[in-house]
């Protein structure tokens, strides 16, 4: 489970409780950067990110200002689930859950190996206009099925760009950085590689330019043009993890209204390019069950009508 509040909200929790901005970036910096399995640190911090990405259920804590009904929100939510956890299926998911249910089964299809992400794209009655996961464009291979030893020994000839078979001097920074894992092969595992971390560290940036993947959020836009389907002025987007700035962007120049989000991440898409100017989309913190969560939850022991039999006999 999962619960989460708006950046803002969070960060005027902190300074609240007395953290400085001192503390709480370094805070960010521990707990909210992507780690890696290998790195020595990793098992003595949280992972926010990992964790909010792997729940199932999701309770939003915004900061509410009224003092009449403060927690009533945080009530309800709390009611719903454990309704759904004694009599499973006693009410059906909402637009919301059942839109954003999509967006987590399509994060699936990503063949990205550090990070899956779904999106789904509605019009404003939450009729599902289009859906999209982060992954390379249609044609080209994805990372996990590409092999560091097929590229430097030329095999599976497709798969690979012109710059990574030709260019010697990151042909050479690729050897080396594949010897590291040189007995992948043995273990019967495909020897993947992400483009993006090997270009960073050949030339020495950390940028996230060089993705081979198109973002889950604009292949969902990207849809809608190359299908030709319909207008999503207007509309939802869905999103399991939270738009980057580019998707931000193109969220708002295609005027969309409401993103809701699942990962409010630290980053400034929210605050400056979706809260400037005039028609600015309203941001939603994900409430409610997804994954395996959904099934569990919105799946019936029995029929209704049948438990209603049982009871009178
Ligand atoms: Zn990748
Ligand atoms: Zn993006």
């Amino acid at each position: 489970m999962a619960i989460s509040a708006p950046e803002k909200d969070r960060i005027g929790r902190l300074r609240r409780l007395k953290y400085s901005e001192d503390d709480i970036a370094s805070i960010d910096k521990i707990e909210y950067t992507p780690h890696d399995l290998d790195e020595p640190d990793f098992y003595s911090v949280q992972d926010i990110q990992a964790c909010l990405q792997r729940s199932d259920l999701y309770i939003s804590n915004p900061d509410v200002t009224s003092k009449v009904n403060e927690y009533q929100d945080l009530a309800n939510q709390l009611i719903r689930f454990t309704s759904l956890i004694r009599r499973p299926g006693i009410v059906t998911p909402s637009a919301i859950e059942r839109c954003m249910q999509m967006a987590y089964t399509a994060k699936l299809n990503s063949g990205c190996i550090s990070r899956q992400v779904g999106a789904v794209v509605t019009d404003e009655n939450y009729s599902v206009r289009s859906v999209g996961w982060n992954d390379a464009p249609h044609g080209q291979v994805p990372c996990n099925l590409r092999n560091r030893d097929d590229l430097l020994a030329g095999k599976d000839s497709e798969a690979y760009s012109e710059f990574e078979k030709t260019d010697s001097d990151y042909l050479g920074h690729f050897a080396t950085s594949t010897v590291r894992f040189s007995s992948i092969p043995t273990k019967g595992q495909n020897n993947a590689f992400c483009f993006k971390s090997e270009f960073n560290s050949f030339k020495g940036e950390k940028n996230q330019v060089h993705t081979r993947s198109l973002h889950a959020e604009e292949n969902a836009f990207l849809q809608i043009s190359k299908y030709g389907l319909a207008s999503i002025a207007g509309g939802t987007l869905f999103t399991t993890a939270s738009p980057c700035e580019l998707c931000a962007k193109k969220a708002y120049q295609l005027g969309i209204k409401k993103i809701i989000y699942i990962d409010p991440y630290p980053g400034i898409a929210l605050t400056h390019i979706l809260q400037g100017g005039t028609k600015n989309p309203i941001l939603h913190l994900f409430s409610g069950a997804i994954g395996r969560a959904f099934h569990r939850l919105y799946t019936p022991i029995v029929a209704y009508k049948d438990e209603l039999s049982a009871l009178i006999r």
